[in-house]
């Protein structure tokens, strides 16, 4: 049968890429509402130009300003950035910077319309929201198109995902221009998550053939820029090819979540301050042996995809471009229960065991 799998694909936000697109495209702020609540980090925004590009197009109108989102945003501080959106009655919500300003503001949004805590959206369901405007201003969340916000638990001293189709952004501006002034080492940790976010949708168990569509595409624009990340050198080419890279990302883990690389890369986060991308990608080696064992056609369609001579150079690219602490035992025995507990481990081909994961932790950790 053609196509060989059945098919689900949601993607309600209306994608607008391209130079200028703020400018280009002005009439969506007034289309959305009247009185916008800004929501960025502390200077993201600004060195990006975006949040000036923003303020050019609202012509002089009203908007509230939230500029104090930290990087992993506290869902305590959304419940207080909440209520001054309530209190001005803003009506749509602008979310201008990385994931964290993006996933801030999608909790901000819901928070603003329903009787509920933060803590609340970890376990209620809500079905409104205010709607969003978001201008991503990194390249590697792809939060702009997904139905994820991830927010840090003080109590539960970790991070906590919660989703819904009422935080789908209503509009996504993306403009490769405002990550010019990223700095290089951000620039590849994003990168790296935007394209494990492509791997691992690809091989999951939940992929269907729209979901790995968006993934090929995406991989073979994360290709563009393998030179520059090699060479530690951005040009207007290699960051538009990641901007692109990073939104079919966010399309694709929309449409299948992640597997066994987030699982496991949570823990070198938490626990060794990898950034998230790199995080992910320090399994490389393992992750890619297994699929390779599980998947080859897929493993060797993903290798050819990234410009890659064999599975060997990939995992050396990724691997050269990224720290490796070393792991102990019962590190790897630690961790690996941890994974376990991600249901991302039961959409990853193989039907992964404890020993499976701790063994990944072993040959990631053994440099
Ligand atoms: P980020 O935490 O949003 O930003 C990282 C740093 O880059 C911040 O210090 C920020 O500064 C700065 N920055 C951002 N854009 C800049 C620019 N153009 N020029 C200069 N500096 C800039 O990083 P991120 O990797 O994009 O987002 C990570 C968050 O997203 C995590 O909390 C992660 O868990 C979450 N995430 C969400 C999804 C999803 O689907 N929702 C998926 C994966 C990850 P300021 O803070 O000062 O502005
Ligand atoms: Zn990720």
């Amino acid at each position: 049968m053609y196509p060989q799998t059945d098919i689900k694909s949601y993607m309600p936000v209306k994608i607008l890429f391209g130079n200028n697109c703020v400018f280009n495209n002005k009439d969506v702020f007034k289309q959305t509402g009247k009185f916008p609540f800004i929501v960025t980090g502390k200077s993201g925004a600004v060195k990006s130009g975006a949040f000036d590009d923003v303020i050019s197009v609202l012509n002089g109108g009203p908007y509230i300003l939230y500029d104090r989102v930290e990087e992993n945003p506290k869902v305590s501080d959304m419940e207080d950035a909440a209520i001054i959106s309530k209190k001005f009655r803003c009506d749509y919500i602008i979310a201008i910077g990385g994931g964290s300003a993006l996933d801030a503001a999608k909790a901000i949004a819901v928070l603003a319309v329903n009787n509920m805590s933060g803590m609340d959206l970890f376990s209620k369901k809500a079905d409104a929201a205010l709607p969003v405007i978001a201008i991503p201003t990194t390249s590697g969340t792809g939060s702009e198109v997904t139905p994820y916000s991830i927010l840090t638990v003080d109590e539960w001293q970790t991070k906590k995902s919660f989703a819904g189709d009422c935080i789908y952004p209503k509009i996504a501006l993306l403009d490769p221009k405002y990550t010019f002034s990223l700095p290089i080492d951000y620039t590849i940790s994003t990168a790296f998550d935007a394209v494990s976010h492509l791997f691992e949708s690809y091989f999951s168990l939940k992929s269907n053939e729209m979901s790995k569509m968006y993934s090929q595409e995406g991989i073979r624009a994360f290709a563009k820029a393998v030179d520059a990340i090699k060479n530690r050198k951005f040009d207007e080419q290699s960051r538009s090819a990641l901007m692109y890279a990073s939104m079919l990302g966010g399309i694709a883990i929309s449409h299948t979540g992640t597997t066994a690389m987030h699982a496991m890369g949570y823990s070198m986060t938490y626990f060794h301050g990898l950034p998230h991308g790199f995080a992910n990608l320090y399994f490389a080696e393992p992750y890619f042996r297994h699929m390779m064992k599980q998947e080859e056609q897929k493993t060797k369609t993903v290798t050819d995809l990234m410009g890659m001579t064999d599975l060997q150079s990939m995992i050396n690219f990724f691997s050269d471009n990224i720290p490796r602490p070393k792991l102990n035992k019962e590190q790897c025995e630690r961790y690996a229960t941890l994974a376990m507990m991600q249901s991302s481990i039961k959409a990853t081909p193989g039907n992964l065991t404890k020993e499976d994961i701790v063994n990944m932790f072993k040959e990631a950790g053994r440099t």
